[in-house]
C-alpha cells in the first residue's frame, strides 16, 4: 500500500457484510480481542448545552428548527450548571463529558463560555469533548487550546445518499471539519446514523469513508435512528437488528484500534442485542444524561447490564485512573444491592439452572 492507497477497498467492506453473521461477529471479536481489552467499555455522558433551533435541515433531527417536533428550544447553558451536570457524571463513574450544541457552527461571542466549559470539565479529571457544528481551522486551534480532547462531527451518511439528509451543508464541508479538528491536534469522534432508509451499499460508503480518512477516526459512534414524529424519518421503515450488528463489527474490522460506540437508539435495543453489539466490538456507551434530545437508559440500568455481563468502565489514561474506577466500581456494587435478587445475578456466578452449558 503506497502512502496515499485507500486502506480498504469497496469490495473488501462488501465482503465483510457478506459474511455469514456468526462468521462476522467471531472476526470482529478476535481483532476486538487483539486491540482492546474484551471486557472493558468506555463510559461517555453526553450534555446538550444549546438546544433546537438549529438552521441546518438534517432529517433525522428533532433540533432542526425547520420541523415541529414539539421541542422546547434552549439557549446555551450557563457554564455552572454544565460543570454541574459534569460533575454529577463523574460521580456516576463517566470518564469523558461531551457537550453537543445544536448550531451550523459555533460563533465569536460564544467562544468564551465554551472555553470555560472545557477547562472546567478538565478540571474535574475528565476528558473533554464537544460537537457544535462546523468549524473553521483558527475555532479548531482555540478548542484544543482551551483543553478539548475529542471534536464530534459525524459524516452521517454514505457520500451518495447524503443529499436525501441534508442539503444544508455537504460532505465536503463535513470532511474539512474533521480536517481542521486533526490540524490542530484533537481526537476525531465521527461516525452517522443508519435505519434512515438507506441501502446497504450506503452502510458499506459510510464505513468505507470513516475508516479511510488519512487517520482512522479514534471514537466511531454508531448510531441507529431514532424515529422523532415530527421530522421527516418519522416513519422510515425499521432496520433488521441484525443489519446494525453488522455495522458494528465491520467498524470494528476496518478500524482496528477506535473506541466504536453504541450510540443513539440504544434505549430500543433490549439486555441481548446490547451484548451482541459488544460481542461484535462496541467498546463505548452514552449514560447518564439525556442523549441530546432522545433518551437513554438509565445509568443504573446499564449498571446493572454491566455487572450481569462481567463488564467493567474503561478508565482514562493520563487521568487519575484508580480514582476514576474506583467511583464507577462503587457505582456498579451500589447498583447490585438495590436491585431485586430474583432479576439479578452475576454473569460470573449465574445462578440461573435453567441454562446448561455444552461441555
Ligand atoms: S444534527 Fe446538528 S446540525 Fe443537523 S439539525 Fe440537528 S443540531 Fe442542527
Amino acid at each position: 500500500m503506497t502512502d496515499n492507497a485507500p486502506r480498504w477497498t469497496r469490495s473488501q467492506v462488501e465482503g465483510l457484510f457478506a459474511k455469514p453473521f456468526m462468521d462476522l461477529i467471531f472476526d470482529a471479536q478476535q481483532v476486538h480481542r487483539a486491540h482492546f481489552k474484551p471486557n472493558q467499555v468506555q463510559v461517555s455522558t453526553l450534555l446538550s448545552i444549546k438546544t433546537g433551533a438549529c438552521p441546518e435541515d438534517c432529517k433525522y433531527c428533532p433540533q432542526s428548527a425547520r420541523y415541529d417536533t414539539g421541542l422546547e428550544k434552549e439557549r446555551l447553558m450557563e457554564v455552572e450548571k454544565v460543570l454541574e451536570a459534569a460533575k454529577r457524571a463523574k460521580d456516576i463513574g463517566s470518564t469523558r463529558f461531551c457537550m453537543g450544541a445544536a448550531w451550523r457552527n459555533p460563533k465569536d461571542r460564544d467562544m468564551p463560555y465554551i472555553i470555560k466549559m472545557i477547562e472546567g470539565v478538565r478540571e474535574l479529571g475528565m476528558e473533554t469533548c464537544m460537537t457544535l457544528g462546523m468549524l473553521t481551522r483558527e475555532q479548531a486551534m482555540v478548542l484544543k487550546q482551551a483543553g478539548l480532547d475529542y471534536y464530534n462531527h459525524n459524516l452521517d451518511t454514505s457520500e451518495s445518499y447524503y443529499e436525501q439528509i441534508i442539503t444544508t451543508r455537504t460532505y465536503a464541508d463535513r470532511i474539512n471539519t474533521l480536517d481542521n479538528v486533526r490540524g490542530a491536534g484533537m481526537k476525531v469522534c465521527s461516525g452517522g446514523i443508519v435505519g434512515m432508509g438507506e441501502e446497504a451499499q450506503d452502510r458499506v460508503g459510510l464505513l468505507l469513508a470513516l475508516a479511510n480518512l488519512e487517520q482512522p477516526p479514534e471514537s466511531v459512534p454508531i448510531n441507529m435512528l431514532v424515529k422523532v414524529p415530527g421530522t421527516p424519518m418519522a416513519d422510515v421503515e425499521d432496520l433488521d437488528p441484525f443489519d446494525f450488528i453488522r455495522c458494528i463489527a465491520v467498524a470494528r474490522i476496518l478500524m482496528p484500534n477506535s473506541h466504536v460506540r453504541l450510540s443513539a437508539g440504544r434505549e430500543a435495543m433490549n439486555e441481548q442485542m446490547q451484548a451482541l453489539c459488544f460481542m461484535a466490538g462496541a467498546n463505548s456507551i452514552f449514560y447518564g444524561e439525556k442523549l441530546l434530545t432522545t433518551g437513554n437508559p438509565d445509568a443504573e440500568r446499564d449498571q446493572l447490564l454491566f455487572a450481569r455481563l462481567g463488564i467493567e468502565p474503561e478508565a482514562v489514561a493520563g487521568y487519575d485512573d484508580e480514582v476514576h474506577t474506583a467511583v464507577a466500581m462503587e457505582a456498579v456494587a451500589a447498583s447490585q444491592q438495590s436491585a431485586e435478587p430474583e432479576l439479578f445475578y452475576p454473569a460470573k456466578h449465574t445462578t440461573n439452572t435453567s441454562v446448561k452449558r455444552a461441555s
